[in-house]
């Protein structure tokens, strides 16, 4: 299921050149998911590997991986939280500060969203850097929770996200 749904991905997902900036390739999956069966496919197949892990909450990053979160929680019969860029979210939060290439961000969490023990999967479209990743795993192991897997439609290879994820486990429909 893994394998089919990567080679969706890779037919689906488009790269355009020079956005939101020069140099920068964007993957657009706005074609993967217009297709009901390949979002159906892609959610099964991040869903599969944790059907039988307990796990008790799906986190979603801001933005798309509310979308693919939301379809994973569903199919694990699991609840759904995000975690958002500051200023989204009601209070009371808690918060992390995290380093870009150029700048830094903050990413925020409901303070009473996670219970010490909770069993988590991190869900999101792409791995980069994984300076966003790493955040949200740091700032869920902050209230206690535990993270039970960490994984993307699409992992950037070279960028080596991975590495700034050790001791968690890490996984990716497509790595390119
Ligand atoms: P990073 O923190 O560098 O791993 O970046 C991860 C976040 O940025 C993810 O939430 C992605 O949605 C977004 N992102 C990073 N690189 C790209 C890219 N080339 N195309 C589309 N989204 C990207």
């Amino acid at each position: 299921l893994r394998a089919t749904a990567g080679r969706r991905v890779s037919e689906l997902v488009r790269d355009v050149p020079d956005f939101p900036k020069a140099g920068v390739t964007y993957k657009d999956i706005t074609p993967l998911i217009a297709h009901g069966d390949s979002l159906r496919l892609v959610v099964d197949a991040l869903a599969a590997p944790y059907q039988d892990r307990g796990v008790d909450h799906v986190i979603g990053l801001e933005a798309r991986g509310f979308i693919f979160g939301t379809g994973v929680a569903l199919a694990l019969g699991a609840g759904f939280v995000p975690i958002r860029k500051k200023g989204k979210l009601p209070p009371r939060t808690v918060s992390l500060d995290y380093e870009l290439e150029y700048g830094s961000a903050t990413i925020e969490l409901r303070e009473d969203s996670l219970r010490p023990g909770d069993r988590v999967l991190v869900i999101d479209d792409i791995l980069a850097t994984g300076g966003t990743a790493r955040a949200a795993a740091e700032l869920v192991e902050s209230q206690g929770a535990q993270i039970v897997g960490l994984d993307v439609v699409l992992e950037l290879r070279d960028l080596g996200g991975r590495g700034e994820l050790p001791g968690r486990s890490v996984g990716a429909l497509v790595s390119v």
